[in-house]
């Protein structure tokens, strides 16, 4: 339920009536809406609660019904976009966010590298990974925590935002006040233990749309985070499975304006896992520029094939820093 409250009411008076509901047992928010503040209610009303009830409550002008379950996330009550600032580095609004870097981080020396060259182009985002889902157990895992401090002191060095994901709360706690924004993988998109536990952080989170998720479930899955309390959460699409084996999956285009229509949070596009073909990496991230998205995501390294993982998606740094200036030139004519 959203509570519209009267146009002249202060914020300690909606503070206060904000504290009286969660005292009551609900899990209530408070945002400005226009010129109005607006409580949602968006758990804990047993079904004997009326309507009429909250509409005596003091300072409330009008009471209103979610029509969609993914209250929070979506734009009945929270519709101005979504803009996360880590460090001044902006996620959403009118900048593009680059996250770029390597499958997995390989050594030290590895991450420091690529992170020069990538920020040398334009990324100010630095993506690896320290824990890695592989496929198969007999793959490289990743680093683990030394991976964690490599990319965190890469990252800071080159003045960017350090990007990497956890599988689990025992990674969760490693990865805490050392990476700036945690991602959770397509296979974790329905792990809601691990939602819960990061919806109780406020550091923000790259929500990876599960193989099969539709965009409801996707939605319903970024509530989890945001219902336990972290508003910060940025969409990924990555691909989806099809039936076309040609690519590695198949990359959903379609999903930023959909998602753009339903949600305020940003959404980002990942072409390499969404193609898992090099070749295909520029083409679909000025595709995802053009179609309004916030931003990429792209695998990167100085030896693509030799990467420790993904290698045959991976695109040089010198093919990095080339398809660079077209999306913002892309951003630009669509801003016009
Ligand atoms: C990744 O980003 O490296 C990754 C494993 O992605 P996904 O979870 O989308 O497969
Ligand atoms: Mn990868």
């Amino acid at each position: 339920m959203i509570l519209m409250l009267k146009k002249n009411t202060t914020h300690p008076e909606a503070e206060q009536l904000l504290q009286r509901l969660i005292s009551m047992g609900f899990n209530a928010v408070k945002e400005q809406k226009g010129d109005r503040i607006a409580i949602a209610i968006v758990s804990g009303i047993d079904t004997n609660t009326k309507e009429s009830e909250f509409s005596r409550l003091p300072n409330v002008e009008s009471v209103e019904t979610f029509s969609e379950t993914f209250k929070l996330a979506g734009r009945e009550f929270r519709d101005q976009p979504l803009v996360i600032d880590v460090r001044g580095k902006k996620i959403g609004g009118d900048a593009i966010c680059v996250m770029a870097g390597p499958c997995s981080i390989e050594s030290e020396a590895q991450i420091h590298r690529i992170a020069e060259s990538v920020k040398a182009a334009g990324a100010d985002f630095l993506r690896g990974g320290a824990f890695k889902p592989r496929t198969s157990p007999y793959d490289f895992q990743g680093l683990g925590e030394e991976g964690v401090y490599y990319i965190r002191d890469a990252a800071h060095k080159n003045d960017m935002v350090s990007v990497s994901e956890v599988m689990d709360i025992e990674q969760l706690e490693i990865a805490l006040g050392n990476i700036d924004i945690l991602q959770i993988g397509a296979r974790n998109m329905q792990n809601y233990s691990l939602l819960k536990a990061i919806g109780k952080t406020r550091t923000p989170v790259m929500l990876k749309r599960g193989f099969a998720a539709t965009y409801r479930e996707f939605l319903m899955a970024a509530e989890y985070i945001l219902n336990a309390g972290n508003p910060n959460v940025i969409l990924c699409e990555r691909g989806i499975r099809t039936y076309e084996s040609y690519t590695r999956n198949t990359l959903d285009i379609g999903a930023v304006p959909v998602l753009k229509e339903l949600s305020h949070l940003p959404i980002i596009i990942d072409p390499s896992h969404g193609t898992g073909i090099r070749n295909m990496v520029a083409p679909m991230s000025r595709a995802a520029i053009a179609a309004g998205a916030d931003g990429i995501m792209v695998e990167v390294h100085y030896d693509p094939d030799r990467s420790y993982s993904d290698a045959q998606q991976a695109i040089s740094c010198e093919s990095f820093s080339e398809m660079m200036p077209s999306l913002f030139a892309i951003r630009a004519a669509i801003m016009k």
